[in-house]
């Protein structure tokens, strides 16, 4: 078999190019940041194609860091190695592999009724590279690249790793995939496919997962946790879950969290066809789900003054980037000012955002902001963010996009 330069095979790992940076740009890679944006560089030395193993080296020549090129993005090289003694070979991302799948082991995240992330992108070390297990599927979205030629060896290397039945590929989100150049239809990689929605039990529940058309790679696993501390304060109340997709928050506060009634309000007519069946399938009556617009429900509920014992707001990412803050915060201001008055006095508030430039305290500032517009005084109980399975790295903060707020309103 000829090798194939853009997956390592002819280098074996080893770099067939050097990027070489601008003077004084280094630090961030001494820092281990995985990101080298086209701006950092001033030059490079060989001619490597998409995929393939460079050097990052400082201006006078000195070794910093290993990587993956793509000449299509503004990420030129994402790093996965920072001591030139490491190869970028298939043993090397096995061993991340391992490494990743070895840490939900740990966290007892294993159970294979359930379903966890096994690969969180640079929080695992494997920039670029996400991989959800649900049960006993695994659904893969790659966004970078230079993953792409490395895709059949990644899969077999899970396959051997967590010897699930059927691997699949999901397309990234839109605007990722456009960034990186990358055009990568849903697939079948390994395996077999699963013949309808996959169920997955999270605590005690179960819920229908849609690995082929489901929203993400299927499901809001990131909000796992936040689903059950949400429930915890549910008993006995009215409960508005707004931008519910499948019914996450809304049957963990029905059925967990012994809610009186459970209103679940989503745009997509897909989302609340899942989440009237996972209603169903737990039992909980009580759950009501509409298809509408979450904005314009939560004002016609205002103007209809009626209230609730708690309300939960998952809106989608509102800032697509830093240029966008201030409209996003504006807009999160709108959302919760509205969820605010819809509570009774001592009502619970559970707010999200999964827009990555938001940082917590602008969220908190915004919710400040709320308390002062609305004359009610707001009490932060919690300040979570996404499950453990989904780790950040200390040294690429930008994997931290979720806030979930969980707030007594007075
Ligand atoms: N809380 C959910 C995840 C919500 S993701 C969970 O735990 O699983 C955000 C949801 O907002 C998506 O389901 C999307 O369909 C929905 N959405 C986007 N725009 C909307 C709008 N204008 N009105 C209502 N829902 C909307």
């Amino acid at each position: 078999m000829p090798d194939d330069p853009t997956a390592g095979g002819t280098s074996g790992g080893l770099p067939t190019a050097t990027v070489i940076l601008k003077p004084k740009r280094a630090r961030p890679f001494y820092g281990r940041h995985p990101w080298v944006l086209d701006s950092a560089i001033d030059r490079v030395e060989g001619a490597p194609a998409t995929g393939a193993v460079v050097d990052l080296a400082t201006h006078d020549g000195h070794f910093v860091a290993r990587g993956l090129w793509n000449p299509a993005s503004r990420i030129r090289v994402r790093l996965y190695a920072f001591e030139a003694a490491t190869p970028l070979d298939e043993a090397c991302f096995r061993g991340r592999l391992a490494a990743a799948v070895g840490l939900r082991t740990h966290l007892g995240l294993d159970d294979r009724a359930g379903a966890a992330r096994l690969v969180n992108s640079e929080g695992d070390d494997l920039s670029g590279l996400i991989v959800d297990r649900y049960g006993d599927f695994l659904a893969v979205q790659v966004t970078a690249a230079a993953l792409v030629p490395r895709l059949e060896s990644l899969c077999a290397a899970l396959d051997e790793l967590v010897r699930p039945r059927g691997i699949l590929l999901r397309g990234a989100e839109r605007g990722l995939a456009k960034l990186e150049g990358l055009h990568l239809p849903d697939r079948l990689v390994r395996g077999a496919a699963p013949a309808g929605p996959v169920f997955v039990a999270e605590q005690g529940l179960k819920f229908g997962v849609d690995l082929t058309e489901g929203q993400k790679t299927g499901w809001y696993l990131d909000q796992r946790d936040n689903r059950f501390a949400a429930a915890r304060h549910a008993r006995g109340r009215r409960v508005l879950d707004a931008f519910s997709y499948s019914g996450g928050f809304a049957v963990a506060c029905a059925v967990a969290g012994g809610a009186r009634s459970v209103l679940a309000v989503d745009s997509s007519a897909k989302a609340t066809a899942l989440a009237k069946a996972n209603a169903e399938l737990n039992g909980a009556a009580n759950v009501v789900v509409e298809t509408a617009d979450a904005f314009e429900k939560l004002d016609a509920l205002a103007a209809a003054g009626e209230r609730f014992g708690m309300v939960v707001l998952d809106p989608p990412k509102f800032a697509r980037s830093r240029a966008s803050l201030d409209d996003a915060l504006r807009a999160y201001h709108r959302v919760n000012r509205v969820a605010v008055g819809l509570l009774d006095p001592g009502g619970i508030l559970v707010t999200c955002s999964c827009s990555g430039s938001v940082s917590r305290d602008d969220f908190l500032e915004m919710l400040a902001g709320v308390a002062q517009r609305s004359r009610r005084s707001i009490q932060v109980l919690e300040c979570r963010g996404a499950g453990p399975d989904h780790p950040v790295s200390a040294s690429c903060l930008e994997g931290e996009y979720l806030k979930c707020v969980i707030a007594r309103v007075a």
